[in-house]
């Protein structure tokens, strides 16, 4: 498995992982296969979408941030029940399908770690299964 860290800088934001993503899966050496990303966290997702005009990042933070308010009155006490919800709402894994060692992702695809509780170190796990 490959692990790599990222630097959030505000609570709520949208960081594209696309390039470290593929970093991993040329450092695995697999040509043929299935790359699953997993965030092992429970405040933050990762999902895929539109990395070409940023203002498709900013439309889902601001969405997610309408629907799910930070101070509401919920249940969990920690101050970050928003957070859990959020991260329940993106999912915690992509799977992306790999061909001639690259990653098949769509024209205008982008792959994005989504913090909902930040800023903080986090930590993105991607494991290549597949054939050399
Ligand atoms: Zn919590």
């Amino acid at each position: 498995m490959e692990r790599f860290s990222i630097q959030t800088d505000q609570r709520e934001t949208v960081v594209d992982i696309t390039g470290k993503v593929r970093d991993a899966v040329k450092s695995s050496g697999i040509r043929e296969g299935i790359c699953i990303v997993y965030i092992p966290h429970t405040t933050a997702g990762v999902t895929i979408n539109e990395n070409a005009d940023p203002s498709v990042k900013a439309d889902i933070r601001s969405v997610l941030m309408k629907l799910v308010p930070e101070g509401r009155q919920y249940r969990h006490l920690e101050g970050n029940a928003d957070s859990h919800v959020k991260a329940t709402m993106t999912g915690s894994s992509v799977s992306v399908i790999v061909e001639s060692g690259v990653l098949q992702l769509g024209t205008w695809q982008g792959i994005q770690f989504c913090e909902f509780d930040g800023p903080r170190t986090r930590q993105v796990w991607v494991k290549i299964l597949g054939a050399v």
